[in-house]
């Protein structure tokens, strides 16, 4: 997986989070906005900085976040289904033991649940 890659999915998943701490700024339209662009397709790397976010918040790297919080590798199960993001926006992959819970992730970025489909 590219940064690139890497900084979307790590976006997209932290935007209710990040969407949190904006509005308690006041910030949320600038948020709004860099979602916006990203949708776009501007890199996130890009619209961050205006943010005022730096990326270790959201590779889980810095100080404030356990280590890989967020981009740990997930186990793949030998069988059953793997839950996707809708259109590919932000490439969350999550797959599903077979017989076992339905994810709870959700694309944020999109605002759609993810669609199932053979693991
Ligand atoms: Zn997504």
């Amino acid at each position: 997986m590219t940064d690139d890659r890497r900084y979307l999915l790590a976006f997209c998943q932290a935007l209710p989070e990040l969407l949190l701490v904006t509005r308690a700024q006041g910030a949320e339209a600038a948020l709004e906005e860099a979602a916006e662009r990203v949708r776009a397709g501007t890199p996130v790397l890009h619209v961050l900085p205006r943010l005022g976010i730096p990326p270790h918040v959201l590779t889980g790297t810095g100080p404030g976040r356990r280590a890989g919080d967020m981009l740990a590798p997930l186990p793949r199960p030998a069988s059953g289904e793997t839950y996707r993001c809708p259109d590919g926006a932000c490439g969350l992959e999550v797959p599903r033991a077979p017989g076992g819970p339905i994810p709870k992730e959700r694309c944020w970025l999109r605002n759609r649940p993810l669609t199932a489909g053979e693991a």
